[in-house]
């Protein structure tokens, strides 16, 4: 009975554990509505099939060695290959990756892709690391996955702290030992465009969410917002994600981009921003942080989050938006970038306030959907224009979005709940059709 959804669970930080509470949930739901699973085949589906933890030597530059630990992690084998990112930093361990990867599992039944979730990370901390000794740790853990990654086995892909160049060194190292393979390049996603990266892949995650917001906002008028057109928007998070949200939503929706924070702190202004100008006010601050821009008064995480706005963008990390001051938070529309930003008990808050929250496996789908088209490239040897790539993301967004919609219409429930019901089912039927070996 321990895996049963319990109240005890509403506040609940370890992401780990709220996955396979909405997990358990959404099973309760669908074994009450639409029909009964075997207990020992939702056990089956829920934990991870294959994980792996590594430690490793790294030559720092001063000529130290410095031992990191890894992992890798294979949530689910209904569909093959595995797909997911690979994250760097300090606060990675095996519970994070484990919720990562079945997030991943998750959102591809959302959003309809032939991969089960993975999901990989190295405990480090990347600002503190120069270019060459991140280039040796990639190598070295690259090497030390090898026999858990492949074309058709598992395809990491970009995640918090790792880029395009982390993906290009994974190739290249998976390329030294396995020079025969086919379409090698399919190992890993989210690659330079010279080695086969895909157009749009860098702002896909951003521009997945963007569709998901016009549906809507721009189509559903939810909570009165009638256009994305000088809404005003607060971005958390100004990385890959963070920017290129930001950077969409001013260029393409025109809407009002009056706060962004990173690690450091946020700045606000009513006025708005231009998230390009800010991007490079980054660039060239010492430290590297958005805070200080136009001198702005900097704002902590809870002042950001709670300031006044029609949308709030959660593109950080997990955990960011809690139960201590949800009642605080003023925007309509919550759009979650990030994986896992809102805990369970400032979900509920949120949801009894009538805010409308696109939720994580859903919002953040582009990402691994356009990773997915690179890899199609990658095997079939072609090279798609952007608006090819756009096209195809949006009729994905727009079709997820439809089936999470639907679910959430017909059984009642918010969207988060209506995307575990909507991706539950879809698990519990592959499992069903597929049976157990022997
Ligand atoms: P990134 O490393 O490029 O950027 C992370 C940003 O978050 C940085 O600006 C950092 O300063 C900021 N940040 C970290 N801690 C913060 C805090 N406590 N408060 C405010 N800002 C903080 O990472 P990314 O690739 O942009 O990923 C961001 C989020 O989106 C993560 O949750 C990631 O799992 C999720 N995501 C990323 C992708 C992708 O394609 N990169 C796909 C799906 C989901």
């Amino acid at each position: 009975m321990s895996n049963q959804p319990t109240q005890e669970k509403k506040e609940e930080l370890d992401f780990l554990g709220r996955t396979r509470f909405e997990f358990r949930r959404a099973v309760q739901f669908i074994n009450a509505k639409v029909k009964p699973t075997e207990e020992g085949m939702v056990d089956y589906i829920e934990q991870p099939f294959r994980q792996s933890s590594v430690r490793f030597p790294v030559y720092m530059d001063d000529g130290s060695i410095k031992v990191f630990t890894g992992y890798r992690v294979h949530h689910s084998r209904l569909f093959e290959p595995t797909k997911g990112g690979i994250r760097y930093s300090p606060d990675v361990d095996l519970n994070m990756i484990n919720a990562l990867a079945f997030e991943m599992t998750l959102k591809c039944f959302v959003v309809d892709l032939p991969y089960g979730g993975a999901k990989g990370g190295v405990c480090c901390d990347p600002k503190k690391m120069s270019r060459p000794e991140l280039d040796r740790l990639t190598r070295r853990y690259t090497y030390e996955i090898m026999p858990m990654i492949g074309p058709d086995l598992d395809v990491p892909a970009p995640d918090i702290g790792t880029s395009e160049r982390e993906m290009g060194i994974i190739y290249d190292t998976y390329m030294m030992f396995n020079p025969n393979v086919p379409y090698a390049s399919a190992v890993v996603t989210g690659k330079p465009l010279s080695i086969g990266g895909s157009k749009g892949r860098k702002e896909a995650t951003a521009q997945g969410g963007a569709f998901v917001l016009e549906e809507a906002v721009g189509k559903r008028r939810v909570n009165g917002l009638a256009s994305l057109k000088g809404a005003t928007v607060i971005v958390q998070g100004f990385g890959n994600v963070g920017f290129n949200i930001a950077n969409i939503l001013h260029e393409n929706y025109q809407c009002r981009i009056v706060g962004i924070c990173d690690s450091r702190g946020g700045i606000y202004s009513k006025k708005g921003f231009d998230p390009k100008d800010v991007l490079n006010y980054k660039a060239q601050s010492p430290n590297r942080s958005v805070v200080g821009y136009n001198e702005l008064e900097p704002k902590n995480a809870k002042q950001m989050l709670t300031s006044a706005c029609d949308i709030l963008v959660p593109a950080a990390k997990e955990n960011q938006l809690i139960g201590s001051f949800a009642k605080d938070i003023k925007a309509k529309v919550v759009l979650e970038l990030a994986n896992g930003p809102t805990s369970n008990l400032a979900h509920e808050i949120l949801v009894d306030k009538g805010v409308y929250i696109l939720p994580d496996i859903l919002a953040n789908v582009g990402g691994v959907t356009v990773s997915y088209f690179e890899w199609l490239q990658n095997k079939a040897g072609e090279s798609w224009d952007l608006n090819t790539v756009r096209d195809k993301l949006r009729i994905k967004m727009t079709t997820a979005y439809g089936g999470t919609v639907d679910t959430a219409e017909k059984y009642n429930l918010d969207m988060r709940r209506a995307a575990f019901v909507f991706a539950t089912n879809k698990m519990l039927e592959v499992a069903s059709c597929r049976g157990i070996f022997p």
